[in-house]
C-alpha cells in the first residue's frame, strides 16, 4: 500500500519509485520487439535453447487487458510443442477448454432460418478456447524458465524496484549491485523506434514507450525480430515507409467493429447460455451482426459481437475497454433484433446485461496486405506474427500462425548455432542464412492463410460467411492449414479456395 511504501521509504532512505531500468549497452543474440503472443512464444523457444534474448515491450507491463479468447488449433498446438517442448501446449490448453460442438443459428426477419449443429468443434476438428491473458501467462512462465541474458547474478528485488538516494552506504551498495546484476530478459516501457544494421550486428534504437521516460539503454544484437503487431514500426522501417512510424497504406480496414468480454457463467442469471465445452454462433441479417458465445474453461464464458458498420468505431488505431455508453448501445441493437431472432438474441441480451461495461473491449478489425519480403537485405532484421501477416480473425488463426513462425525461426537459428560448434552462441555471420531459411519456410504458407482469412472477412462483412457451407476444396485447404508442419509448406502451397477467398 502507499502508506507502507512511504514508511519503508523513510526507513531506507528511498527518494523515489521508478520503472526498473538498465544503463548501458545490452548485447544479445536476438532482440525481440514486442511481448505479445508471438514475441513471447519466440522468447520461450530461444531461451530454452540457451540463446541470449532480450524482449523490448512498449507497454508499461505485458498486456492482459483485451478480454480476448484464442482458439488454439492442432497446428498451433503442434507449433507450440516444437517451440517450447511438450509441457508448453499442455500447460496452455489446460487453462481453457476443448470445444466439441457448435450450434449455428441463422436468424432472418422471420425468426430462425436454419439451425445447424456441428459436433467436434466448429470445423470438424476440436480447438481449445483459452482466454488470451492465460495463454500469455503460460508463455511468460515458459520464457521465464529459460536462461537469463548473459547469465549474470541478479540484484535483490528491492533494487529493481526502488532508486536509493545515492548517498551513504545503501546508496553506494545500490549502484554497485545495479552495475553487477544482469539486465532482465523482458524490458517493459522500452519501445523499439528504429534500427541500423551492418555486417556484424543490428543496433536497436529504443524510446521510452508508454511510460514516457527515456531509457538509458541501447541494444546490440545479431538479429532483431519485429514481433510488434499490426501497427509494427519495425515493418514500417523495413519497408522504408514514407510515414516513418506506421505504414498505414498496408493496413486494410474492414469497417467492422468487434466487442468482446469474459465473465463467469455463474454471473449470468437463468439457465446456461452455452453448455460446458460448446459454442454458439448467432447470425442476424438485420441489423448485420454476428455473435459468438463459447465456454472458455475454468468456469468462464467468452462472448463476442461483430458488426459491419463503417460509421461506427474508434478512430482508426483506437481500441480499449469500457467505452462509455457501449453497453446501452449493444443492448439496443439486440432489443431491435429480439423480435426477429427470438431465443438466440434473448440469450445474448442476458449475457450483455450481466457484463460490466468496464469489461467490454472494443476494437476495429484490420488485416495487412501480404508483404513481398519479411526480412532486410542484410538479413539481420525480420518479422513475426501480426507484424509479418496480420490476419482477419474469422478463422481464428492469427496467434496459431505466430506460433508457427516462432517454431520455424527458433529451429532455423538453432540449426545455424549447432553448425558453428560454438554451443548456442550464434555466430553473427550465420544469422542471415537462418533468416532466409525461416522466411522461405513460412512466408508462402502464411500468405495463403492470410488470403483465405481475408476472403472469410469480406464474406463476414457482407453477411454471407456463416451461411455458406464450405465446399470440398475449401475443406481440403482448411485441413492443410490445421497441420503443422504442413505438407509442402515450402514448395507447393495448395490454391486458396475460390469459394472462400473471392
Ligand atoms: C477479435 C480478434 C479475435 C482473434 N481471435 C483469434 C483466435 O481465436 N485464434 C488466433 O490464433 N488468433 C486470433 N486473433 C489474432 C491474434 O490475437 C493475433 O494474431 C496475435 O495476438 C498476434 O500476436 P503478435 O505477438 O504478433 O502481436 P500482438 O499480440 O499485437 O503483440 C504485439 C506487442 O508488441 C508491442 N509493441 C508494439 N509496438 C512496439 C514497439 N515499437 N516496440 C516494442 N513493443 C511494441 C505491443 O504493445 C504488443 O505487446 C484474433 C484477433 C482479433 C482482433
Amino acid at each position: 500500500s502507499a502508506a507502507l511504501r512511504s514508511h519503508l521509504a523513510r526507513i531506507l532512505g528511498v527518494t523515489r519509485w521508478h520503472v526498473p531500468r538498465v544503463d548501458g549497452v545490452i548485447e544479445a543474440d536476438v532482440a525481440i520487439a514486442g511481448a505479445g503472443l508471438g514475441g513471447l512464444a519466440l522468447s520461450a523457444a530461444l531461451r530454452r535453447r540457451g540463446f541470449r534474448v532480450v524482449v523490448l515491450e512498449r507497454a508499461a507491463a505485458a498486456r492482459y487487458t483485451s478480454q480476448g479468447t484464442i482458439a488454439l488449433w492442432p497446428n498451433g498446438l503442434a507449433a507450440l510443442e516444437a517451440a517450447g517442448g511438450a509441457r508448453l501446449p499442455a500447460a496452455v490448453s489446460k487453462r481453457g477448454v476443448a470445444v466439441e460442438a457448435t450450434e449455428i443459428l441463422n436468424c432472418g426477419l422471420h425468426g430462425s432460418e436454419s439451425t445447424r449443429r456441428i459436433e467436434v468443434g466448429p470445423h470438424g476438428v476440436s480447438a481449445f478456447f483459452i482466454p488470451w491473458a492465460k495463454v500469455q501467462q503460460e508463455l511468460m512462465a515458459a520464457a521465464e524458465e529459460g536462461e537469463a541474458v548473459g547469465g549474470a547474478v541478479r540484484g535483490p528485488w528491492l533494487l529493481e524496484s526502488w532508486t536509493l538516494d545515492g548517498r551513504g552506504v545503501l546508496g553506494a551498495l545500490s549502484s554497485a549491485l545495479r552495475r553487477w546484476r544482469s539486465p532482465p530478459w523482458l524490458m517493459c516501457s522500452h519501445e523499439v523506434a528504429g534500427f541500423a544494421e551492418d555486417a556484424e550486428a543490428v543496433e536497436v534504437r529504443v524510446a521510452g514507450g508508454a511510460a514516457g521516460a527515456a531509457p538509458r539503454v541501447a541494444v546490440r544484437a545479431s538479429l532483431l525480430v519485429g514481433a510488434d503487431g499490426l501497427f509494427s514500426r519495425v515493418r514500417a522501417a523495413l519497408q522504408g515507409s514514407p510515414g516513418g512510424g506506421v505504414d498505414l497504406e498496408r493496413i486494410n480496414d474492414y469497417s467492422t467493429t468487434n466487442w468482446n468480454a469474459i465473465l463467469r457463467h455463474a454471473a449470468i442469471p437463468g439457465p446456461p447460455v452455452v453448455p460446458r465445452g460448446e459454442s454458439r454462433i448467432l447470425n442476424l441479417a438485420s441489423p448485420k451482426l454476428s455473435c459468438y458465445l463459447v465456454d472458455c474453461g475454468e468456469g468462464e464464458l467468452f462472448w463476442q459481437i461483430r458488426q459491419a458498420d463503417a460509421a461506427w468505431g474508434h478512430a482508426q488505431r483506437g481500441a480499449g475497454l469500457g467505452r462509455p455508453g457501449i453497453k446501452a448501445r449493444l443492448l439496443s441493437l439486440f432489443d431491435e433484433a429480439e423480435a426477429a431472432a427470438g431465443v438466440g438474441a434473448r440469450d445474448i441480451l442476458r449475457v450483455i446485461r450481466a457484463t460490466a461495461e468496464e469489461g467490454i473491449f472494443e476494437r476495429r478489425i484490420f488485416d495487412t496486405q501480404p508483404l513481398p519480403a519479411w526480412s532486410s537485405a542484410a538479413g539481420r532484421v525480420t518479422l513475426l506474427g501480426d507484424a509479418a501477416h496480420a490476419l482477419h480473425p474469422t478463422p481464428g488463426q492469427g496467434a496459431n500462425q505466430a506460433f508457427e513462425d516462432a517454431a520455424a525461426l527458433a529451429e532455423a537459428l538453432c540449426d545455424a548455432a549447432d553448425r558453428t560448434g560454438g554451443g548456442r552462441r550464434l555466430r553473427a555471420e550465420d544469422v542471415p542464412a537462418a533468416v532466409a531459411t525461416y522466411e522461405e519456410r513460412r512466408r508462402r504458407r502464411a500468405t495463403a492463410v492470410q488470403a483465405w482469412a481475408a476472403g472469410g472477412g469480406r464474406r463476414q462483412r457482407d453477411g454471407t460467411w456463416q451461411r455458406t457451407k464450405p465446399g470440398p476444396e475449401a475443406e481440403a485447404f482448411r485441413q492443410w492449414v490445421l497441420k503443422y508442419p504442413a505438407p509442402g509448406e515450402e514448395a507447393s502451397v495448395p490454391p486458396v479456395p475460390n469459394d472462400i477467398s473471392k
